[in-house]
């Protein structure tokens, strides 16, 4: 096997487009795994650990954060947790403090599983996946345009992932998990919202409950139209009860080994009522009387 070790971000793209069967390495909580249990022996490895490039993150001058994909959870947790509450409340389930020490959000896009738990917060938070390749240069994907079924992504043979870009949160954004036990756990599924009060609109993800993370735009827009942006009464009831069905209505489950179909449908609804009521709870107490 031949390990490629790039010292740039420019060598990076050059080795990739030469090696397209390279496969990246960042933290390597994935790929090593799959080398470790034979599941996949790739002819060479590209080594991303000495791109300086990917272990920043900055601001843009349009306000959005630029975040390196090799950024590990430990300082999305440490460092944006203000900025980016809903992700980095998903970064603190990810595995242990090891795999957050290493994992990268850039190599949980790369491995693009349903059940990655970055996804859904990057779907609610509008996020947009900055890849590159030597030949056609730089590319920006919406989340919602990203992911295109079970492990693959909308990333070609020679394209890199050097960023994600993000708003910083300007409402109340939460996650929630479903998993076997409480940590180190693959999800069952997971459920993010995020709300937007600037634009009255609310963001959503769904992990682990359809061949992609996913939005429940139903559910967004009509909750969006029947929130009372500027006031700071308790939820109906009845509306935490439809919002959680048009959520659910969203997923399409399989049954497997984690899951029935029918639990993580279930699920879903139950994640999505609590993360509203939250993340309202929140809006009343913070935002509404700011507005
Ligand atoms: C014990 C254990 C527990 C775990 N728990 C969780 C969990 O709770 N939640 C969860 O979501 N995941 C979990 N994982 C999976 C893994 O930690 C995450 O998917 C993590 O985000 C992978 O990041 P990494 O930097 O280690 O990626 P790597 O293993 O280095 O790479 C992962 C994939 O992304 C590709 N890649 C990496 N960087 C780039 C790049 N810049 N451009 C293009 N492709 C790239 C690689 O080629 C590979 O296909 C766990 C793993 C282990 C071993």
């Amino acid at each position: 096997m031949e390990f490629l070790r790039p010292a740039t971000w420019a060598e990076a793209l050059a080795a990739k487009a030469g090696t397209p069967d390279a496969v990246p390495i960042q933290g390597g909580t994935d790929v090593m795994v799959e080398i470790n249990f034979d599941v996949r022996r790739p002819v060479a490895l590209l080594d991303l650990n000495q791109v300086a490039e990917l272990r920043g993150w900055e601001p843009l001058p349009d306000g959005r954060l630029r975040v390196g994909a090799g950024v590990p959870y430990a300082r999305v947790i440490a460092e944006l947790g203000e900025e980016l509450p809903g992700l980095a409340q998903a970064s603190r389930t990810v595995g242990s403090p090891q795999i957050r020490n290493r994992g990268s959000v850039g190599g949980n896009l790369g491995a693009a599983s349903p059940a990655g738990d970055s996804h859904p917060p990057l779907l609610a938070g509008d996020a947009v996946i900055e890849v590159e390749s030597a030949a056609r240069g730089i590319r920006l994907i919406p989340a919602t345009e990203f992911y295109l079924g079970v492990k693959r992504s909308a990333l070609a043979p020679d394209e890199l992932i050097r960023a994600f870009w993000m708003s910083p949160a300007t409402g109340p954004q939460y996650f929630s998990k479903v998993g076997t036990r409480n940590a180190m756990v693959i999800a069952v599924c997971s459920f993010a919202i995020a709300l937007h009060p600037g634009e009255h609109r609310v963001g959503t993800g769904i992990g682990s409950a359809a061949p992609t993370p996913r939005r429940a735009p139903a559910a967004e827009e009509w909750l969006a139209g029947e929130l009372d942006w500027g006031g700071t009464a308790a939820l109906a009831p009845a509306l935490v009860k439809r919002f959680g069905e048009l959520a659910a209505e969203a997923a399409s489950p399989i049954d497997d080994v984690r899951g029935t179909a029918a639990y993580r449908r279930h699920a879903i609804a139950v994640m999505a009522r609590r993360t509203l009521t939250w993340a309202w709870n929140d809006y009343r107490e913070r935002v509404a009387p700011c507005a």
